[in-house]
């Protein structure tokens, strides 16, 4: 028989399949399943409008044999079928779809992400088949023809026989070469699985014959194999139903499946959205981090389906990256038709549908914070961190969309509030957002210059996290009030009158001070100071580097210790009885008073939750002093 040539552009499409090096071959089968799908569709839709098809909607499916023994998979469908020409035309040009731009040549890394993404259709069963074979006949048509072909050098059509309508497609696997084992497709649990991951939505049942075993008639151990005919897939996905329809433990059961987890989700989101790109979304907002979510091997993403068959596993740029927390599914249907077109146009369709999705979710996470504050602070301890690092990424880029949905300990009830709420409860003299960093809570309540701020009747945000000070400079201001560290030199809550007594005592003693802040060394200042309540010192400091960002910067990989340092300020309680003490020691003893401000230095140090510098000279000065 004469053999037909492909037209050019879909012999360079073929090409690139036969030769393919994508790695992800096993989607062949995701594409002949939902060419087989939508012929169904169409015999279905026309059956609406035209009397004349018999068919019933139960009828249709979809049947997968495999024959071992020839390497072959056959998959056959009741739907609408092709005609000579069709099957002419469609399986014998691919270019009337626009899909690919051949220009460029061949398969470079672009191609291949298409071939993985979207899929090229019916070619692609020859990145795993020598030979393909369809056998079809078009509804309503008395005869069927068999299209065939063996790749690159054309294919043939001729008559052929088959008893109802539709189309049987015969996959003939390549052999297994080195690596690639194209027998691996000749295993039903193989088959079955890639019906899972990729089709288990496709809306008629996939059929199959399954393997089991059984006892032998008669017999106590003797086995026997048996085939079942077993329906695959479970056809109708959950996010296709409206919420009412779908029970919270159906919900449940879901994300436990797919995500791994033993725990419900904190929070469920149905989406449906019917813009220019319309789409469903079953999100999820876990109770809890995975064990890998804080480190690098966590991969963010939502699954993406197009009408029911999967596309991706992880599709990235459906999530921000602080809210790469959320699980799910995307499903819209106009993805396919202008997919496979051009990218470009797929990049714009998954930005709109990302950008609803992340509006989505901050609303819900809103809403929560709103209504059920026991569950928020669950989201917030689980996730916090992440919301906190988006605000300070990409120089502040989404802090104004994230700055409501933050949440710091604060030191009135040691509970969890926005800044929303801190700005309510702000004392009316009150200009800025007071705020103090350490280690843990109790610490942070534990610092002098924080007692002292609180028994003012001042409420301080409490920050214990790595990136949380930074996050708060990022921000800049809240409400048009700016933050203050309250453990920076520069808050002063004192009166007039206190400020004036303050700055006379300084004066006064300006070289003694200036004595003990030579006699330390590296810090930049010893004061004064009367709000200290009954401490005798602590550290504050100058300019915009503080205590805990110090702290942070200084365990980065690669930092240098000696260009990261906080201007240390010793402040001394200008109240406390140590005061006299010191101006004795200045007036009858300089070296000494030199040792003490070193042991008071390190004590504010400890204090403060830095080390000492020097143990051994500190623990050596303490004990001539004993
Ligand atoms: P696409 O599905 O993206 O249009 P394909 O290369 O997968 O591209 O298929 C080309 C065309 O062949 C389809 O559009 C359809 O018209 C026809 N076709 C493929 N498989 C079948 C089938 N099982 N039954 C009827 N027509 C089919």
């Amino acid at each position: 028989m004469r053999k037909k040539q492909f037209k050019t552009e879909s012999q360079k499409l073929l090409d690139m399949m036969i030769n393919s090096i994508y790695t992800n071959k096993e989607i062949f089968l995701r594409e002949i399943i939902s060419n087989a799908s939508d012929a169904i569709d169409k015999l279905y839709y026309r059956s609406l409008t035209d009397s004349s098809v018999t068919l019933n909607k139960s009828d249709y499916k979809i049947d997968i044999k495999i024959n071992k023994d020839k390497g072959q998979i056959i998959i056959s469908d009741n739907g609408c079928g092709m005609t000579k020409d069709e099957l002419e035309n469609n399986l014998g040009t691919i270019a009337k779809s626009g899909s690919f731009d051949f220009k460029k040549e061949n398969t470079d890394q672009k191609d291949v992400d298409i071939i993985g993404q979207f899929g090229v259709g019916f070619y692609s069963s020859f990145m795993v088949c020598k030979k393909v074979s369809v056998l079809s006949l078009a509804y309503g048509e008395s005869t069927a023809y068999r299209w065939e072909s063996e790749g690159i050098d054309g294919y043939t059509i001729e008559e052929a026989e088959k008893a109802s309508n539709g189309t049987e497609i015969t996959l003939t696997l390549k052999d297994d070469e080195g690596e690639e084992r194209y027998s691996e497709y000749l295993s039903e649990y193989r088959i079955r699985a890639l019906i899972k991951k990729y089709s288990d939505y496709i809306s008629y049942p996939i059929k199959m014959d399954m393997p089991h075993q059984r006892l032998k008639e008669g017999s106590k151990d003797e086995y026997e194999d048996y085939f079942e005919n077993e329906t695959l897939n479970s056809q109708k996905p959950l996010w296709k139903k409206s919420q009412s329809e779908v029970t919270d433990e159906e919900y449940a059961g879901f994300y436990k499946d797919k995500y791994y987890d033993f725990e419900e989700p904190l929070k469920v989101i149905s989406q449906k959205s019917e813009g220019l790109t319309s789409f469903e979304a079953l999100l999820f907002i876990p109770a809890h981090a995975p064990f890998d979510y804080y480190s690098k091997t966590f991969e963010k993403g939502l699954e993406l389906y197009s009408s029911g068959v999967m596309i991706t596993e992880r599709c990235k740029e459906l999530l921000p990256d602080y809210f790469s927390f959320v699980r799910g599914v995307v499903d819209s249907a106009d993805l396919t038709l202008n997919i496979s077109r051009e990218t470009l146009q797929h990049d714009r369709q998954l930005k709109v549908i990302a950008k609803a999705i992340e509006k989505k979710i901050k609303n819900e996470l809103a809403k929560i914070q709103e209504n059920d504050r026991e569950k928020y602070e669950k989201f917030w301890n689980a996730f916090g961190a992440q919301i906190k690092f988006g605000m300070y990424d990409g120089y502040g880029a989404n802090k104004e969309n994230l700055k409501d949905l933050v949440m710091f300990v604060s030191s009135r009830e040691k509970k969890l509030v926005s800044f929303k709420e801190y700005v309510a409860n702000m004392k009316e003299e009150q200009k800025e957002i007071y705020y103090a960093c350490g280690e843990t809570v109790d610490k942070i309540l534990m610092l002098p210059q924080v007692e002292a701020v609180c028994e003012k009747g001042y409420e301080i945000l409490l920050l214990t996290e790595d990136v949380d000070e930074f996050a708060i400079k990022m921000l800049g201001e809240y409400d048009s009030k700016s933050f203050k560290n309250v453990c920076a030199d520069a808050l002063d809550l004192t009166t007039d009158e206190e400020k004036a007594t303050k700055d006379t005592e300084n004066e006064k003693n300006k070289e003694m001070l200036d004595y003990m802040k030579d006699a330390i060394g590296d810090i930049s200042q010893v004061k004064l100071t009367n709000d200290l309540g009954s401490h005798p010192v602590s550290l504050s400091t100058q300019g915009e580097m503080s205590i805990e960002m110090e702290k942070v910067l200084s365990k980065m990989p690669g930092a240098d210790k000696s260009m990261i340092k906080a201007q240390m300020v010793l402040e001394i309680n200008m109240n406390h009885e140590i005061l006299s003490k010191l101006k004795l020691l200045f007036i009858n003893d300089k070296e000494k008073l030199g040792k003490y401000a070193k042991i008071l230095y390190a004590q504010a140090r400890l204090i403060n939750g830095l080390d000492i510098e020097n143990p051994s000279e500190y623990a050596q000065l303490v004990c001539e002093l004993m």
